[in-house]
């Protein structure tokens, strides 16, 4: 028995086509401009020409920048239901024209019809439905946050009208208005979806999409008049992103590449996790950032497993995309097969196995057969590189922990697919795997209603869910935030000083490592003196070196993450508790070092903090989606893992607490530069933790010269997440900059002060928010 031809017919989005004469202007403020500078979009299923785009110029970009900053407080001034009202319109367009929709993408990007008709389009519909919900509820849910404002919004070929819903419904739910760009090779979607913003009554301005390559993207990035950027697209564009907004102050998140693991264990359904591959590797042709292109199986079932593989790939129908019984349609374009190929090369260069079934490529356009490498080492280019492609690389293991270790072995960290019949061991897993999804006997599932998005160098930020209305809110408590405090960075001797200091005794305070005072490796220390110039102290000038033990020291302290929440308060009320019994040497401290009138406040002030995140600690706890397939997604927090931390100079016991104990409270361990200007109460700090059952490693203190220090943090290869809040405009910009080596994540305060005794700016989930990332985990159910 073989397949008849079944194609779906192309007649009516051919017709759209020609009714715009294959020819298209940018939208902006609800006007179509002239066509200009065309550029073509081709079918990559057979190289035909389908239409052409218009360059936007760095003008265009800034006459949408401005239409949409005009718009902002009309679409605000509509409240949450009257934007609920126009997304769901939006949504009900969508459904409505489905079909044109579908098939337009499947010409456009030469994925297969099946997949634009039963995925694409339903995911883009339910996204603003699900959105639409957002808006109307926004007021209550989000009772402490506002809109961004302006969001600039980029997005890759792939998935190109899905994408868009991803990145437009949750920005306009918010209250933002957008300058969206689609990719170059896929851009017809989103010129259909405008005629869309028409109809469903979305004010000019709102909505404006500008077409053309990366050098319209880069435009976008640089505008001054753009809050937030939303990217998606590869790890190295989105590097460049974070280093050309570094120091603006524009929120940013970025959706990257990945290189995933597809896990099955040997107590697996086999037949279901080849279906489960097959939706995961070969769905889009494996252009997909979250594919599951790294096949990990238990040694003990490679072979039955692989000999399964091979049988269901014989059996993958490659062909015409619009043709409704085909799985594998065309690569998005030449160039892409180029790359696939080359990759696919290096590995038989060395030495790799390639197996490709028999299997006939069309003559013309683009296409890649399904492919299955073995004997790959864990450094070969197709174990480490996103191919992008139909490509799998298969690997085996003994043991769970063997798993997790391949699993994670990648510089990248979005998704990963476990397979067993184990629940435990599947929940066990799914925990250790350093990915921002996890899919449990199940791949590739997507919902509005869960969040996605990366860990490590797949990005950070996340799309969909609570989480994702987030990324497109600013706290009403960051407006409040005072102006940058001026402190000196270092208080300077005085010519004649005092002679009654307690504190003025020879002495060097030492830094804090692995649980241990350290003596600086430069074998250099500072003076400290006080608010009347007296000498209180030498400091150790920390170096490149100590924070390398500091971060070693933190790695090796991981069961502090893997502690119960629990037993993390008691930890913090233990500390709180010591430092109340130390209180009085405390505020003397900083009354010495700062000059303070009050320096019981802020020690009252710390002790508060402390048992403010040892209540947290329990509490902080993730979410249980129902989206609406057979099963839960549970929506953790979890720790972002090392984070090194530059604290004010100001309140240098309160500034050092309130950033040092929700990242702890969370599970994450720290490495801390204290107040540069007045580190000895942070320093003094040992005692205390000694005290108090902190192991050894959470908390590692290294004093010096802040602006050195941030840098070598940000630039350390084994450190996730960068916090700098001592008040240096430049300093804040650098770490930025410095951190899009490995993408670390930021937080930085940046052109303003904070006022560290509010609970609103120096607390809440927003804070918490820094110290943790979601991770989804799909669990689906039935038998
Ligand atoms: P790309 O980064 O080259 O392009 C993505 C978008 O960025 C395009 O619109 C492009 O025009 C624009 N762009 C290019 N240079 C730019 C610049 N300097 N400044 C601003 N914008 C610029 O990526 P691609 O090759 O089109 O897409 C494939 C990549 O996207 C893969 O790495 C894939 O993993 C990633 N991706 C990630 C996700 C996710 O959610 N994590 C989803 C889909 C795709």
């Amino acid at each position: 028995m073989d397949y008849g031809p079944a194609p779906e017919s192309q007649k009516e989005a051919q017709a759209w086509l020609d009714g715009h004469q294959r020819t298209f202007g940018l939208f902006i403020d609800n006007a179509w401009s002239e066509p200009a500078e065309l550029f073509a979009s081709t079918n990559p299923a057979d190289g035909t020409q389908l239409a052409e785009l218009t360059q936007a110029t760095d003008a265009d970009v800034e006459r949408a920048v401005a239409a949409a900053r005009r718009a902002l407080p009309v679409w605000q001034g509509m409240g949450g239901h009257g934007r609920a009202k126009v997304m769901y319109a939006l949504a009900r367009l969508l459904q409505k024209h489905a079909r044109l929709f579908a098939v337009l993408e499947t010409l456009d990007n030469g994925k297969t019809i099946r997949e634009t008709r039963d995925i694409d389009l339903p995911l883009a519909a339910r996204h603003f439905y699900h959105h639409a919900g957002w808006a109307q509820l926004q007021s209550e849910e989000f009772a402490d946050y506002r809109a961004v404002g302006v969001v600039g919004q980029i997005v890759p070929w792939n998935f190109p009208l899905l994408m868009l819903s991803w990145k437009i419904a949750p920005a306009l739910a918010a209250g933002n208005t957008v300058v969206f760009k689609p990719a170059e090779f896929t851009s017809l979607t989103a010129m259909l979806f405008a005629e869309l913003c028409l109809q469903a009554g979305v004010p000019a301005g709102v909505v404006n999409i500008v077409t053309g390559d990366g050098r319209v993207g880069s435009a976008i990035v640089n505008h001054p008049g753009v809050d937030k950027i939303a990217f998606t697209g590869s790890t190295e564009v989105g590097r460049l992103i974070r280093i050309a907004t570094a120091g603006s102050g524009k929120k940013l998140s970025l959706e990257l590449g990945g290189k995933s693991p597809f896990i099955v264990f040997e107590d697996a359904d086999l037949d279901g996790a080849v279906e489960g591959l097959v939706d995961s590797i070969w769905f889009n042709q494996g252009q997909v950032c979250c594919a599951g292109s790294r096949l990990l199986v238990q040694e003990s079932i490679q072979e039955r497993f692989l000999n399964k593989v091979r049988a269901r790939m014989e059996n993958l129908r490659l062909g015409s995309p619009l043709d409704k019984s085909m799985d594998v349609g065309a690569l998005v374009d030449p160039v892409q097969r180029q790359r696939i190929a080359a990759l696919v090369d290096s590995a038989r260069a060395e030495g790799c196995n390639v197996w490709q079934p028999a299997c006939e490529l069309p003559a013309d356009g683009s296409w890649f057969p399904p492919t299955l490498i073995t004997g790959a080492s864990t450094s070969a280019a197709v174990a480490q590189a996103e191919i992008f492609g139909p490509v799998l690389v298969a690997m085996s293991f003994r043991t769970p922990p063997e798993a997790v270790q391949l699993a994670n072995n990648t510089v990248y960290g979005l998704a990963a697919s476990v397979w067993t019949e184990s629940i435990s061991l599947a929940l066990d897993i799914a925990p250790a795997i350093k990915a921002g999804v996890v899919w449990i006997n199940s791949a590739n599932q997507f919902d509005a209603a869960c969040g996605f998005g990366g860990y490590r160098e797949s990005g950070f930020g996340r799309e969909g869910g609570r989480e994702g209305m987030l990324e497109y809110m600013t706290a009403l408590a960051e407006d409040a935030r005072p102006a940058l405090p001026v402190v000196e960075a270092k208080a300077k001797a005085n010519v004649k000083p005092a002679a009654a200091d307690p504190f003025a005794i020879d002495r060097t305070a030492k830094m804090y490592i692995g649980g241990k005072q350290a003596r600086p490796d430069s074998a250099y220390s500072a003076p400290v003196f006080g608010a009347n110039g007296a000498l209180l102290a030498e400091v150790g000038v920390g170096s490149r070196k100590d924070i390398r033990n500091a971060v070693e020291a933190a790695h090796k302290a991981s069961g502090w993450t893997s502690a119960t929440a629990h037993n993390r308060a008691q930890v913090l009320y233990y500390i709180a508790e010591n430092l109340a019994a130390r209180a009085d040497e405390f505020a003397a401290r900083i009354a010495a070092m700062t000059g303070s009138k009050n320096p019981e406040k802020e020690v009252q002030a710390s002790i508060e903090r402390l048992f403010y995140y040892a209540a947290w600690a329990d509490k902080y706890d993730g979410l249980a989606h129902q989206p609406p397939t057979k099963g839960i997604t549970v929506a953790l927090n979890e720790a972002v893992g090392v984070i090194g931390i530059v604290c004010p100079n100001e309140a240098p016991l309160l500034g050092f607490i309130s950033l040092v104990a929700p990242a702890i409270a969370l599970g994450n361990r720290v490495v801390v530069v204290p107040s540069e200007a007045h580190p000895l109460s942070a320093l003094d700090l040992y005692q205390v933790f000694d005290t108090s059952d902190l192991p050894g490693g959470v908390v590692n203190i290294i004093s010096g010269n802040a602006d050195e220090l941030a840098r070598t943090l940000a630039t350390h290869a084994d450190i996730d997440a960068v916090w700098r809040h001592d008040g240096s405009l430049d300093g804040c910009a650098e770490v930025e900059r410095l951190s899009a080596g490995t993408l670390k994540r930021t937080w930085v305060g940046g052109a303003k002060g904070r006022d560290w005794y509010s609970a609103a700016q120096s607390g809440g989930r927003a804070v918490l928010a820094h110290a943790s990332q979601v991770k989804n985990v799909w669990i689906p159910y039935g038998v």
